[in-house]
């Protein structure tokens, strides 16, 4: 089972993560969007990181919905609504159980992608956060490894893609060629639950 702490192991791994590679992100921006998407990251995870240590909740969906409510105050880009939508959403799913299962986490990530899906209007294939949230939640179910194998196949898989939502997609065919730096980011999320499952 999985208590508040796995959950604040996985927010901070995050962050950490988000922060190394900060750099790469916002490279992949500057190629298809506005140079920011590393710094939106970092900022935004930075201050989920520090809310948790403030404010302490304590059980599984008091840290997520506090940390999707930190990203939309923190993030002015696209990623921060639609990110915080994600938590939020998989936040509210678990109630005030003390612990879920890895199945509720997989349901809970699956009513959060969808909520993302609704906010965003974009589908599988379009070129976002979408193309490596969807197979990692596909492949929860075969554990933590193969849902952080999965998003980074899924991120990578963006590459030929034309976007179809968000900044990208103003460059229409200009956009073919370039990593999505959302999904890109999403891997990331995604390799954060590996991460906090050891510890
Ligand atoms: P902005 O584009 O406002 O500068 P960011 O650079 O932080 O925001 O985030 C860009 C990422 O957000 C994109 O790479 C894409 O993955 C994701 N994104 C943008 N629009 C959408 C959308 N409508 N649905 C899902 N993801 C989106
Ligand atoms: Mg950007
Ligand atoms: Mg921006």
């Amino acid at each position: 089972m999985l208590d508040a702490d796995f959950f604040r192991r996985w927010m901070t791994a995050t962050a950490t993560s988000m922060n190394r590679e900060a750099e790469r992100l916002t490279a992949l921006d500057s190629a298809i969007g506005d140079a920011d998407h590393g710094s939106n990251m970092q900022r935004g995870f930075s201050a989920v990181r520090a809310a948790l240590e403030e404010e302490a909740p304590d059980t599984p969906g008091a840290v997520l919905t506090l940390a999707g409510r930190r990203l939309i105050s923190t993030v002015g880009g696209a990623s921060g609504p639609l990110y915080g939508t994600l938590l939020r959403r998989a936040g509210k799913a678990f109630g005030d159980a003390a612990e879920v299962s890895e199945k509720q986490l997989a349901e809970a990530l699956r009513a959060g992608v969808d909520g993302v899906m609704a906010l965003g209007g974009a589908a599988p294939g379009d070129k976002t956060m979408i193309d490596a949230l969807v197979p990692a939640v596909d492949a929860l179910g075969d554990g933590f490894a193969a849902a952080r194998a999965a998003a980074e196949e899924g991120a990578v898989a963006t590459t030929p893609l034309q976007a179809r939502k968000g900044r990208a997609s103003y460059l229409g065919e200009r956009s073919i060629g370039h990593q999505d730096p959302g999904a890109t980011s999403s891997a990331l999320l995604i390799a954060g639950l590996a991460e906090a499952a050891t510890g």
